[in-house]
């Protein structure tokens, strides 16, 4: 059993730049954040903790699958020509970083999750 994923954002205070790092789960139940460089306090609404989690649970349900994702392809007309691009090559570019409003400010959460490697990527000649 996992406790989650640890997720940060950078404090939205004017020139404060601190980073603030927590679980999902403990947001569920104290959604009561503070800022240890500035004191800034972030109180995290039921929709927020939701979207997080949310989004905890997909990047979840996509490491989790790795090893079937090598197999799985899709398909692309390209000028004619049809070409198999493994899906997990697309996963590379799954942001994990998502952009929520708080407090009337875009906030970029970053997910701190394993990306895959090129190494791996090459395994699969791609
Ligand atoms: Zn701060």
């Amino acid at each position: 059993m996992t406790k989650g994923q640890k997720i940060e954002f950078k404090c939205v205070k004017d020139k404060c730049e601190g980073i603030i790092t927590f679980l999902v789960n403990s947001m569920k139940k104290d959604p009561v954040l503070r800022c240890s460089k500035c004191g800034n306090e972030y109180k995290f609404d039921k929709e927020l903790v939701s979207k997080l989690e949310m989004f905890e649970n997909l990047v979840k349900a996509v490491s989790d699958a790795e090893p079937i994702l090598g197999d799985t392809n899709v398909a692309i007309n390209l000028a004619g020509h049809n070409i198999k691009v493994p899906f997990r090559l697309l996963l590379t570019r799954l942001s994990t970083v998502l952009s929520l409003q708080m407090a009337g400010k875009t906030v970029d959460f970053l997910f701190r999750v394993e990306p895959l490697k090129e190494e791996d990527l090459r395994k699969w000649g791609g």
